[in-house]
């Protein structure tokens, strides 16, 4: 059969150019984009017919080349940086932003993002300092004598290394020089610092006299590092964090200790490992102790660096302090997210990764009947839909033997690949992340914030459309 006919029906760029524009296109999105949409669409279409494809089959009217060109200027103007919604039960997801804020954490993003009294002291009308905003709050939730926060825990690391002990030696356990995710090792942000590294012990056991040993007139400090991301058993021996403040206080030698995950109030009472909190580090009389912002805190991405206010004060003049300084949005979300601290009982339930933790597998469970009953009703005759039990986890390199069991709806498709309909649910403008389990899309309902459950129906109402489109379709 001859193609020729059918390319010569294909309408021309300017006359769908045209259609997009009356309907107010150009208005809305960039000429360019636009334009270069409708190229696109056209050229699709040509060659898919140059190639030999049965023109019956390929829809050459003006309206299909319309549909197809709204779609395309819809998505290739989306975000590449959007919201999604987290159905996979890992509470601090790293590809998908780690800690989610707190009501009142994004409202305070949102107040300080024109602008602010970042720098302003309204008072004394002249220039005051970021970081005051941060100080006392933290000094209150962990019992430090003072705070500062920069922009992520690796920058606390390296910038309490560079202003302690650039040229001089850093004395580290051998079972502590940790990999946390892929980019940050102890050993690498030591030779960044320009401290020498000073191994002591071995892998799994190290005492307190190793450290002794090993201190010169050169020790500039001595760093305990916490196992955030793994746990070492068996035939083992930690040197704890209190002998190492003494012999620290002994030797006149400043101790730090990065913590990492970081939790402010003990997570033990919900039947999870004991993980040290900031406050009983604080109390060992430590000089300084590092961890992060979206971690087990549940902030914004952000570094803190809390202890004795005469090693911090060595630290925030350092001028490392400036270059990892943070910024005014993460402040305004860390301080809102350090005063429900203030009130630990209202913490658990105003900090999404708190009431995450905590939440009841009954009040799972009934939320994940209610999710599967909505979808039963619009997916009857093209899914099973089912309630599951599921283990979660808090993910982000924190707790990592903690197994969160959690309640979960599974969608098998009757007649399609379920990689396609997960697939499908990544690529919406608000995508639906789950997991794959047993040819079955899991959605595990712990990690779905207020209101989500609505949206996800919404993602399988879309997804449901466009399957008895591409049916109907094919059927003519
Ligand atoms: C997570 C972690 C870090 C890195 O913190 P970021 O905030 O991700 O930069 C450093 N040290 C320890 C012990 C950690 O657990």
């Amino acid at each position: 059969m001859d193609p020729k006919p059918s390319l010569r029906q294909l309408p021309q760029v300017e006359r769908i150019l045209a259609r997009l524009e009356a309907e107010g296109y150009l208005l809305r999105y960039p000429r360019a984009l636009v334009v270069a949409c409708v190229r696109e669409v056209v050229e699709r279409k040509r060659r898919s017919l140059l190639r030999g494809e049965d023109p019956s089959t390929v829809d050459v009217s003006l309206e299909a080349l319309l549909t197809e060109a709204r779609e395309l200027v819809a998505r290739k103007s989306l975000p590449s940086l959007r919201r999604v919604i987290n159905a996979t039960g890992i509470i601090l997801h790293t590809n998908l932003g780690r800690a989610p804020l707190s009501e009142a954490a994004r409202r305070a993003v949102a107040e300080v993002a024109g602008y602010s009294t970042l720098e302003l002291d309204v008072e004394k009308r002249g220039r005051g300092s970021r970081h005051v905003h941060v100080e006392s709050l933290l000094a209150q939730v962990t019992g430090a004598e003072s705070g500062f926060a920069v922009n992520n825990n690796a920058a606390a690391v390296l910038l309490v290394l560079t202003a302690l002990a650039q040229g001089k030696e850093v004395i580290v356990s051998r079972g502590e020089l940790v990999e946390i995710g892929g980019s940050f090792r102890m050993p690498d942000v030591m030779a960044a610092s320009g401290a020498r590294l000073v191994e002591v012990g071995t892998t799994n056991k190290t005492y307190l006299w190793d450290y002794e040993q090993a201190v010169t007139p050169q020790t500039a400090l001595l760093l305990k590092v916490h196992r955030s991301n793994f746990t070492l058993r068996g035939f083992v021996h930690e040197t704890s964090l209190p002998e190492l403040v003494q012999l620290g206080r002994r030797v006149g030698i400043p101790v730090m200790y990065d913590l990492g995950s970081g939790a402010i109030i003990d997570l033990h009472r919900l039947g999870l490992p004991r993980e040290p909190t900031v406050g009983e580090a604080v109390e060992t009389g430590v000089d300084v102790v590092t961890f992060s912002g979206d971690k087990l805190l549940g902030g914004p991405q952000a570094g803190l660096i809390v202890g004795r206010e005469e090693v911090l004060r060595r630290i925030r003049s350092h001028p490392l302090a400036r270059a990892l300084r943070i910024d005014k949005l993460d402040l305004a979300a860390l301080a809102a997210t350090l005063r429900h601290y203030l009130d630990p009982e209202r913490a658990w339930q105003e900090v999404p990764v708190l009431r995450m933790l905590s939440a009841p597998l009954e009040e799972l469970e009934r939320r994940a009947r209610r999710l599967s009953a909505r979808l039963q009703e619009i997916l009857g005759g093209v899914a099973h839909v089912g309630v599951v039990e599921t283990v979660g986890e808090v993910g982000g390199g924190s707790l990592p033997e903690t197994h969160l069991p959690s309640f979960g709806v599974t969608i098998r498709p009757l007649s399609d690949p379920v990689e396609r309909w997960d697939q499908f649910l990544r690529s919406l403008p608000l995508p639906v992340i789950g997991v794959i389990r047993e040819d079955a899309l899991l959605l595990d309902v712990r990690t779905l914030l207020p209101g989500e459950e609505e949206e996800v129906v919404g993602g399988l109402q879309t997804l449901l459309a466009e399957l008895s489109m591409a049916s109907e379709g094919s059927g003519t």
